[in-house]
């Protein structure tokens, strides 16, 4: 089967892996039967519970408060992450460790430094944060009614994981590293199209938005909202912002307008 035999060596280590450590039968089942995950095919099935089962080992869990974490939370919160991986190179969803989970949003302090120096701290409610080179912070109650629910949904996990991806080349800036046979210009220019547009309707108080206000906020929060929309309300995004799709398609090498349905109303 491989001529290699390391390659071969690592399949069968992998093999391994997944015999002793896969995410249980019943509990994959049940997470494939909400609504993100609908349309996949066996294939795509069998590869996601492979990535979200490394993705369970391979990170270090730390729940807060009065969190007691269990297997669901680790198989629910890992199928998420890994669906914008399910078409790359693994090592994307590698090169950090650690997943700080609360109960409900929490409180974060950040201090941010203006031109003149002045160091300000800021307190605001979060339900999610990623950090460069740092942990995955996340909190539960959200995220889970995020999953459960039909439409529309968002996702906190695929938010934040596309800040992760987007840090793939050093800082969050709205363009993560892209494919050889992508073109920088024509994502750029795209991108920064569709975010202008956004902030322009956002100031004049506009009522019909292509995307959340929230991805006006910058170009790396605009990433983050738009790779929501592509996973979780794909026919809602190609139709608004069509050129930012394509782009979104290229990049995370899947369709989800393909394989989920289009939903009566939004
Ligand atoms: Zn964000």
């Amino acid at each position: 089967m491989f001529s290699n035999p390391w390659r071969a060596w690592r399949h069968w280590r992998r093999q391994r892996f997944l015999r002793r450590y896969a995410i249980g039968h019943s509990l994959w089942a049940q997470i494939m039967r909400l609504p993100m995950f609908v349309g996949l095919d066996a294939v795509e099935r069998a590869r996601l519970r492979e990535l979200a089962s490394v993705f369970v080992h391979d990170k270090v869990w730390h729940p807060k408060e009065t969190l007691v974490l269990t297997d669901w939370h680790r198989a629910l919160i890992a199928a998420q992450a890994c669906l914008p991986g399910l078409n790359l190179d693994e090592k994307r969803l590698q090169g950090w460790r650690d997943i700080i989970l609360y109960p409900a949003p929490f409180w974060a302090e950040h201090e941010q430094v203006d031109e003149a120096g002045v160091v300000t701290a800021e307190r605001a409610v979060l339900d999610g944060e990623a950090w460069l080179d740092g942990p995955l912070v996340l909190e539960w109650q959200t995220l889970e009614h995020e999953a459960q629910r039909r439409h529309p949904h968002r996702s906190v996990v695929i938010h934040e994981m596309a800040h992760k991806l987007d840090m793939g080349n050093g800082r969050a800036n709205g363009m993560p590293p892209l494919h050889p046979d992508q073109s920088r210009p024509e994502w750029t220019e795209t991108f920064s199209r569709a975010f202008e547009n956004l902030q322009t309707r956002v100031e004049h108080g506009a009522r019909h938005l292509s995307l959340d206000a929230y991805a006006a906020t910058n170009p790396a929060e605009f990433f983050a909202v738009a790779s929501e929309f592509f996973f979780c309300q794909p026919h809602a995004l190609h139709q608004h912002e069509p050129a930012v799709y394509a782009q979104l398609s290229a990049f995370y090498r899947q369709d989800p307008r393909q394989r989920l349905p289009h939903p009566v109303s939004f």
